[in-house]
């Protein structure tokens, strides 16, 4: 694979902009990260705010070495650079942060190239370049806690299209019978996010997931329910990896149930490897190699592509 980017020793800053927090960072890549902030989301005026004065004093200390930043956000978002409203969250149900130009104002704020995508493209590009995904064009990063999201690759390009993929919505098979909860996505109640996030596992039971212990019932259904959504990802998008991270992901004792489920819902139909052999299967659906930095390495990953291919 021929090196995409511009230089490698110019500087990126990258914004994770999550719900509830915001990371800031300047770095390279995962062995090169020089400054990190981290601060609550509060309103979109004071936390832009926060985020500007970080990387302006970053750009003073640095001589201006910062070349490009990227922003992995929560979303939905608008990641249509021909769009008019590219680089703005959209639809959100988070307070006061509907119709946000985020992007835009960090752009004109530090005068730099902006690189702008999902959370969840943000950390499927990092995998892609430094963990789980190395080496793949076409692959899927899963994130299963608050909310699920999913981005990826399909022929080494982030995902997008109408929008951007919104894989924690699809509507997967659910027996009301030997599952009762009518699930908690506001816009689809029984949606895989809906029945298999992590607060649908504490409204279904009444304990945190954390507190379930591995042999609970709770675990082999929602086994079951992302199992679905994997066997259906496998038939559409035909992944060569899937990585499964986020906080519901860290009980590890769901990847060896849902690498067992995939091949039986696919049952024999798929003739790949991964999806046939018990051993390759071990490598095919696999934990991100970034753990929790992802989300902030997505973001210099999204600056490094900008700089590269500067938007408008
Ligand atoms: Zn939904």
């Amino acid at each position: 694979m021929t090196h995409p980017f511009p230089s490698d020793s110019a500087l990126y800053g990258g914004i994770e902009a999550g719900g509830t927090k915001f990371v800031c960072a300047v770095g390279t890549g995962p062995d090169d990260l020089r400054a990190e902030v981290r601060f609550p989301t509060t309103t979109p005026q004071e936390t832009i705010r926060r985020a500007l004065d970080f990387f302006r004093d970053q750009q003073d200390r640095l001589g201006g070495a910062i070349c490009a930043v990227g922003i992995a956000s929560f979303g939905p978002v608008d990641p249509n650079p021909a769009s008019p409203t590219f680089g703005y969250i959209t639809s959100t149900p988070k307070i006061g942060w509907r119709n946000v130009d985020l992007a835009g104002e960090i752009r004109q704020g530090l005068n730099l190239p902006v690189g702008f995508d999902t959370d969840v493209n943000g950390a499927a590009l990092a995998e892609g370049l430094w963990g789980a995904a190395q080496g793949l064009d076409t692959f899927i990063y899963l994130t299963v806690g608050t909310g699920i999201g999913g981005g990826g690759m399909v022929g080494g390009r982030l995902i997008h299209g109408l929008l951007h993929p919104e894989m924690g919505h699809i509507r997967i098979p659910h027996d009301r019978q030997a599952d009762p909860f009518e699930g908690c996505c506001p816009y689809h109640g029984d949606c895989l996010e809906g029945l298999a996030c992590g607060p649908a596992i504490a409204a279904r039971w009444g304990t945190r997931p954390e507190d379930l212990p591995p042999d609970h019932p709770a675990w082999a259904l929602e086994a079951h329910y992302l199992a679905l959504a994997l066997a259906n990802f496998v038939c559409t998008l035909s992944p060569q990896r899937i990585i499964l991270g986020g906080g519901v992901m860290r009980q590890h004792h769901l990847f060896p149930r849902i690498r067992a489920e995939v091949p039986e819902l696919l049952n024999g139909y798929i003739q790949a490897r991964p999806i046939l052999d018990k051993e390759e299967m071990q490598k095919y659906i696999v934990p991100p190699a970034l753990g929790a930095r992802a989300g902030v390495l997505g973001a210099i990953a999204l600056a490094r592509q900008a700089a590269d291919r500067p938007n408008p």
